[in-house]
This record gives C-alpha cells, structure tokens and sequence, in this order.
C-alpha cells in the first residue's frame, strides 16, 4: 500500500518516528507521501524525506489555511526550493473557506500560482478542499493543461463531486479512515465511482479509522481503511492494493 498523503514530520511523532515507519513498514506500506504545510514544516519534510530516502517523498506547497498577509514570501520560498531539488508533487494546495474567508483572494491567487509551477514542472498536485468545491473546480477548469494532474485528497463530496472530479481527467480520489467512521456517508459514494480513480492515504496525525478512532494516527492503520474498501466493494484487500497503488504509481510517478 502506498499512504499518499502523511505528515508524519510534525512533532505529534517526535518521540516514535522511526518506530511509527518500521510499524508501517510491517503493515505492508511501501511508501510514504509527505504533504509540506508552509515554512515553519518544511525543514521537517525535507529531512525526513532525506532520512527515509526511496521510502519518504516530500511533496512541496502553501497549504490554503496557511495563506496570510505574508503568503509572497511564502510562496517565493517554495519556488527556490523547486529549483533546487526534486519533489513527488505540489501539496498541500488548494482553498480552505471552512474556518476563515478573510484570505479567500489571496488563497485564489496562491492556489493559482502553485498550480502554474506545477504544470511547468509536470508534477502532480495534492489538493485540500474544504467549503470550497465549487471555487476549487472553477479555478482547475479555467486553468485547464494536459499536464495538470492530481488528488482531491481527503474527499468527502457526494456522488456527483466524485464524477466531476473523474471527468476533469487525470485527477484521483484521496480516500482516509473516514470511510470507516459510522455517520460517514462515503461509502455508499465510494461503491458507486470505479476502483481506478481512488488512491489511499491516511493523513496521519489526523482523521484516525476505527478501531483507532480518537487516537493519533499514523500510515500503519491505512491497513484499516484498505480493509473497509475491500468491504464496500465486495472484494480481497490485495485487489484493494493492488490498484490503488499503482494508481498511486503512476499519478507520483513511481517506479512500477
Ligand atoms: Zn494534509
């Protein structure tokens, strides 16, 4: 299995992290996509990526609950990086209207900009969404490349998101341990998109499946969420694995 969206460099890992990777590793993950949330993370992603080399792959980004007055700086500090070393994909981005519309323009704009590096350099993107879809697909739509690929991660649309999301092209479904929280309506979403457009991730420290629920999460109990798939749609865990990585695969770039 492939966790495509951890962000296991916080500090909530501080005193266990490469016991929080050895147990992955043990539950049978192969990779590990780490989502940077804005300059004070970044460091932590970096290292780690370079600590676990092959097994941890930084990916770059604003996260949109991270665009303040200073967001010029953040982002400029993101293009030097892209200049200087190799990244899986552009992430976390995208527009966050849950919490705080102040930023709404200038998460737009940062959104945007990220998007243009990432067609630039081919890499994929990794979009946070919340309160915001309808914003988020005008933005993908008006920006619109055969190059422009990606993850709605952590989806929790209905059935018609999810078939809007797939006719876009080139865009994948990230599915979590809310899938297999009780009041979730996921599931019955879920059994009615096909298999090719969902790719797995925990993101891990938050968002825990049961039975951890409550509990720091971590890429090992992606296990969970992968068994609650095969569940949905009436099949083995290995089937499960097995196309939802190598859509993973080739969404990252990864070597089959
Ligand atoms: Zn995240």
């Amino acid at each position: 299995m492939i966790d495509t969206h951890a962000h296991i460099y916080l500090e909530e890992f501080d005193e266990d992290r490469d016991e929080v990777i050895l147990r992955a590793k043990e539950k049978g993950i192969e990779k590990i996509v780490l989502p940077n949330i804005d300059s004070s993370t970044l460091q932590r992603t970096l290292q780690l990526a370079d600590q676990y080399q092959g097994f941890c792959h930084a990916a770059i980004g604003l996260h949109p609950e991270s665009v303040k007055e200073n967001f010029d700086e953040e982002l400029s500090l993101i293009e030097s990086h892209l200049e200087k070393r190799k990244f899986v994909a552009i992430g976390e981005i995208g527009i966050d209207l849950y919490w705080d519309k102040t930023f709404e323009s200038q998460q737009i704009d940062a959104f945007k900009r990220q998007i243009e590096w990432a067609v630039e350099l081919k890499l994929p993107i990794i979009i946070h969404v919340r309160n915001s879809f309808g914003q988020v697909m005008q933005v993908l739509k008006s920006l619109r490349n055969r190059h422009l690929t990606g993850v709605f991660h952590s989806f929790t649309g209905n059935l018609e998101e999810a078939n809007e999301i797939i006719r876009l092209g080139g865009f994948k479904i990230g599915i979590n341990g809310i899938l297999t929280f009780k009041n979730s309506h996921l599931r019955e979403t879920v059994s009615q998109i096909n298999l090719e457009n969902i790719i797995l991730e925990t993101d891990a420290p938050y968002l825990t499946p049961v039975p951890y629920r409550g509990k720091r999460n971590e890429s090992a109990f992606l296990y969970y969420t992968c068994e609650k798939l095969a569940e949905v749609y009436g099949t083995t865990m290995k089937e499960v694995d097995l196309i939802t990585s190598q859509n993973a695969r080739d969404l990252f770039k990864f070597p089959s």
